[in-house]
């Protein structure tokens, strides 16, 4: 497929420590691009610095949830990444109560904090929630955020609108070809086609029929044709279209 692109992967994760330029040297012969999102400091300064190696790699930087003890005292840092041209978003931000760690309060600070650098440096961000909705919701509207997607949608259609509502667009991993996964298929299927992304969330996230293996971004094809038939075209088509759809979300018309 000449039209693919993976807008969301983490290749700086352990997972790829043993072969990282290997996988990196074979994605540039399969793909149109890929967004390589950071989680911390040191991972978004990895992605950046790929990025700027690699014309078909563009990079978020920012910190996770359950990393956002990180951000304090190197506010500084993380905006001196986003003045970078290769960093195309704020990201992965966002909130997560699944697990113990940060307190939802910490947290909720961190995002309003890289929501506001993003605004002020013109760029998307890219969401995480988890277990989070009510309050996730709640800190978008306060800060009128129009510029994001919500990454690895596994929610309901009702719950899509909520974010489609604001002008978020919508992102969809492997999980939609799951069989556990009802509601995501639904909801990809009720997305307008121009508000849809498709990712791997590499290496995690590993489409049928490769689960338990390691995720790579080439198996984006995976989500692109699980897409095409939600939406009853050939997979080549859904890859067009969401790869359409991630140039002009990240701006990389004539780059990628
Ligand atoms: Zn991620």
């Amino acid at each position: 497929m000449r039209y693919l692109f993976d807008s969301h992967c983490h290749l700086d994760d352990s997972a790829f420590d043993a072969d990282r330029d290997a996988v990196i040297a074979e994605l540039a012969d399969k793909m149109a691009g890929i967004l390589w999102c950071g989680t911390d400091l040191a991972s978004s300064a990895m992605a950046l610095s790929h990025a700027k190696k690699h014309g078909f790699i563009r990079c978020a930087c920012g910190f996770y949830p359950h990393q956002t003890d990180g951000l304090s005292g190197h506010e500084t840092e993380l905006e001196a990444m986003l003045n970078n041209k290769e960093c195309r978003a704020v990201g992965e931000i966002g909130l997560d109560y699944h697990y113990e760690g940060i307190s939802p309060e910490a947290q909720k600070r961190a995002l309003a904090l890289q929501l506001e650098m993003a605004k002020k440096h013109d760029l998307p961000v890219i969401l995480h929630e988890r277990d989070a909705l009510c309050d996730m919701l709640d800190i978008l509207k306060a800060h009128k955020v129009q510029n994001g997607v919500i990454h690895c949608f596994s929610g309901s259609k009702e719950t899509a609108k909520q974010y489609l509502d604001m002008g978020l667009h919508i992102s969809f991993t492997g999980l939609l070809t799951f069989k556990s996964a009802r509601l995501a298929p639904e909801a990809a299927a009720y997305v307008p086609k121009d508000r849809i992304m498709i990712e791997t969330d590499s290496p995690y996230m590993t489409p049928v029929p490769f689960r338990g293996e390691r995720n790579t971004p080439a198996r984006v094809a995976l989500v692109a044709a699980r897409l095409g038939e939600i939406w009853n075209m050939d997979a080549e088509e859904a890859a067009y279209i969401t790869y359409q759809n991630a140039i002009r979300f990240f701006k990389l018309e004539n780059e990628v």
